[in-house]
């Protein structure tokens, strides 16, 4: 195998892939990480995580750089490197092609996680850095004793709007409905904070300013009554959109680009192509259900690896 073949290319370092490299370096798979950025993924841009069982508190950075060095010590290399394109080969090798060159493997495992879904109002991408944020842990104090407004009603849109209440005047929740998406518990922390409004029935017309953020526009879903907020910030939680237009070929995906995959092995409807994490179609998208699926998909693709090469082999002999 040249230092460019691998067994199985992962594709992503965040929580999934980290996993996945963890365990293909104790199942001896020659793996290679692939990572556009720093490993760590979304871990990096988390506060505090509660809910990673044995580890009662963790900052994300931290359990990120633990993550790193437990993968890395079994073996898999991280490599830094942009992937543009997977394409399978008339063998059913993948090729997946990088800004840092080529990278073969009979197997890929996707993890490569997603970027945050925009408002998509007028003054959003005019004022993106100058007041509107995707990332509360990133520019969070920025926003020192200002009042500010979060977007939407799941996990990330409540948690980060708790975690704003530690620089923030105030902190005001609009959602676009009255019943949430996010966990009860952390719901009940938020209704209780007394430095926070929630707003419900309610979507944002646009975001205006005088070259940062002063205020926004505002409608009620339901009566049509428009109303201005007058806010220093405006951190947007509407969801995610996936990493999953990477291979050449279609896969099976739902109707939010999440790719389908059996639930027994993590692969998708192209042999040998795997994903986990927050690519794939599930209920909810965790740290505990990434670092799960790529357990399983991981195993599973050793397995399916092991096979493809007696297949391979075979075919060889007979040739
Ligand atoms: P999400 O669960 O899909 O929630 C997105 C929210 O944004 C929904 O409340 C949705 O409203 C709203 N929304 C979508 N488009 C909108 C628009 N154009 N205008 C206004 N509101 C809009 O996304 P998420 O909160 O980013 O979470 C993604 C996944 O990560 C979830 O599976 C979540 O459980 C997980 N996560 C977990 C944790 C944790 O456990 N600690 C933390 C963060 C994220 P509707 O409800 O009306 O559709």
């Amino acid at each position: 195998m040249s230092d460019r073949e691998f067994d199985l290319a992962i594709v992503g370092a965040g929580p999934a892939g980290l996993t996945a490299a963890l365990y293909a370096g104790r199942n001896l798979m020659k793996a290679v990480v692939l990572e556009a950025k720093g490993p760590g993924g979304q871990l990096l841009n988390t506060e505090l995580i509660e809910d990673y069982p044995g580890l009662k508190s963790v900052l994300g950075g931290d359990l990120a750089a633990v993550m790193v060095d437990q993968a890395t010590s079994f073996g898999t290399e991280i490599a830094t490197a942009s992937v543009e394109k997977i394409h399978v080969d008339e063998d059913g090798n993948k090729v997946i092609t990088t800004d840092d060159g080529e990278f073969r493997a009979p197997a890929v495992l996707i993890t490569a996680g997603g970027n945050p879904r925009k408002l998509d109002v007028p003054g959003e991408i005019e004022y993106a850095g100058r007041g509107v944020s995707y990332c509360a842990v990133c520019d969070g104090a920025f926003f020192k004793d200002q009042h500010l407004a979060v977007i939407g009603g799941g996990d990330a849109a409540v948690e980060e709007a708790l975690f704003l209440t530690r620089y923030a005047s105030k902190v005001t929740l609009i959602h676009r409905r009255d019943e949430f998406r996010a966990q009860a518990v952390m719901l009940e922390e938020l209704r209780s904070h007394p430095k926070v409004e929630i707003i419900l029935n309610t979507v944002v017309d646009s975001i205006e300013g005088d070259g940062k953020v002063t205020h926004m526009m505002l409608s009620n879903a339901q009566t049509g009554e428009k109303s201005k907020l007058e806010v220093g910030g405006i951190f947007i939680f509407v969801g995610f959109i996936p990493n999953t237009q990477l291979v050449d070929t279609h896969v099976d995906h739902d109707a939010a680009g999440y790719y389908n995959v059996d639930p027994q092995t993590m692969m998708t409807n192209i042999p040998g192509i795997f994903a986990a994490g927050d690519v794939r179609a599930q209920l909810t998208r965790q740290i505990t259900t990434a670092v799960g699926d790529a357990t399983t998909a991981t195993i599973a693709a050793g397995k399916w690896v092991e096979e493809f090469r007696k297949q391979h082999s075979k075919l060889e002999a007979g040739a």
